[in-house]
């Protein structure tokens, strides 16, 4: 099995939609260096995919290790029953304007593509999604899978789809019996393959939390604790008295940071300024400060454990290389 070189600051590569030239960027907002197209022409540059990646060769995918980062320990899951997320108001709302509604609608959730990529696009897909309310406080998991090696892939590299934003059916795309659909990524580790697959194409599945835990007696993590519990016993920032009403509103609904939270926010901006650029958008992390008390190293270790899968890879690798593989 092949595991990739991982880099989260590789140059990335276009493809001008008018004119077919292809060039490398740094960062992927060029307009096309032979006819000028940019963002707002019709047919604009996109990312694409290198002409002699190795993933051309249906082998090799078969003999890559492809990840998938989700809120699921147990992905993917053949008994997973899609309606168990459905309220009984919701239910009998889609039984009463359609009855079979229920049954047809999970049915089509259980048709839907899995998708994999690199682990570069699997750790891009968990920041952008702690980046929403939804699964800011969420604990992910990340799945390193292998293909069965008879798997049936569809031939070509193609442009991601709309539909393939998480609601594929690969039957709709492909011929019968086509289990692996290759699309270049235009959202993580833009410019890298990733696969739309049906559950029938996985092999098996190894999973690990993330981020990773950090060592209690790390240095950097006893270091960020400290400074946090330092900043809680600050008095809080007590600002001079004011006559104006406005003032005061402000003041009511805004109400100046207390030395800790104020103490969190750097903390994860300095972890932010730690990161390849492109990644700092979307690097967010909730701090929890009532639940301060109970356990001072929660958000330092967590930030810290989310930057090392980025600085240090290759812990992550190491801890999958101690676990079982689950046969799917
Ligand atoms: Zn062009």
């Amino acid at each position: 099995m092949v595991e990739r070189s991982i880099d989260f600051e590789r140059r990335r590569y276009m493809r001008c939609q008018t004119c077919s030239h292809e060039w490398e960027v740094a960062v992927g907002d060029e307009p096309c260096p032979e006819c000028g197209a940019d963002g707002t022409s019709e047919h604009y540059p996109t990312f694409w995919v290198r002409p002699h990646d190795p993933v051309h060769d249906d082998d090799t995918v078969r003999d890559t290790y492809w990840y998938h980062s989700s809120t699921h320990a147990v992905w993917p899951d053949k008994d997973f029953d899609p309606t168990a997320q459905l309220t009984d108001v919701c239910r009998q709302r889609m039984e009463y304007s359609r009855p079979g509604a229920v049954e047809r609608w999970a049915a089509d959730q259980k048709a839907k593509a899995l998708h994999v990529g690199t682990y570069e696009a699997a750790i891009e897909n968990m920041l952008r999604r702690m980046n929403r309310q939804s699964d800011a406080a969420s604990q992910f998991y990340l799945h390193r899978v292998r293909l069965r090696p008879d798997c049936v892939i569809e031939p070509g590299i193609h442009k991601e789809l709309r539909s393939l934003m998480g609601d594929v059916q690969l039957s709709d795309e492909c011929a019968p019996g086509v289990e692996v659909y290759r699309y270049v990524n235009v959202h993580e580790d833009q410019s890298s393959v990733s696969l739309a697959v049906e559950i029938s194409a996985v092999g098996s599945v190894q999973s690990i939390p993330i981020p990773l835990a950090v060592d209690a007696d790390d240095p950097e993590l006893r270091a960020a604790t400290a400074r946090l519990v330092s900043a809680a016993a600050r008095p809080p920032v007590v600002l001079p008295e004011t006559d104006d009403p406005l003032e005061q509103m402000l003041r009511r609904y805004h109400p100046p940071a207390t030395p800790l939270a104020s103490e969190a926010g750097a903390l994860l901006q300095e972890a932010s300024d730690r990161l390849p650029p492109r990644l700092r958008d979307d690097f967010s992390v909730g701090f929890d400060e009532a639940g301060f008390s109970t356990d001072s190293s929660v958000y330092p270790a967590k930030l810290i454990g989310l930057q090392r899968l980025i600085a240090d890879p290759q812990a992550a690798i190491d801890t999958f290389s101690a676990q079982p593989w689950r046969s799917v």
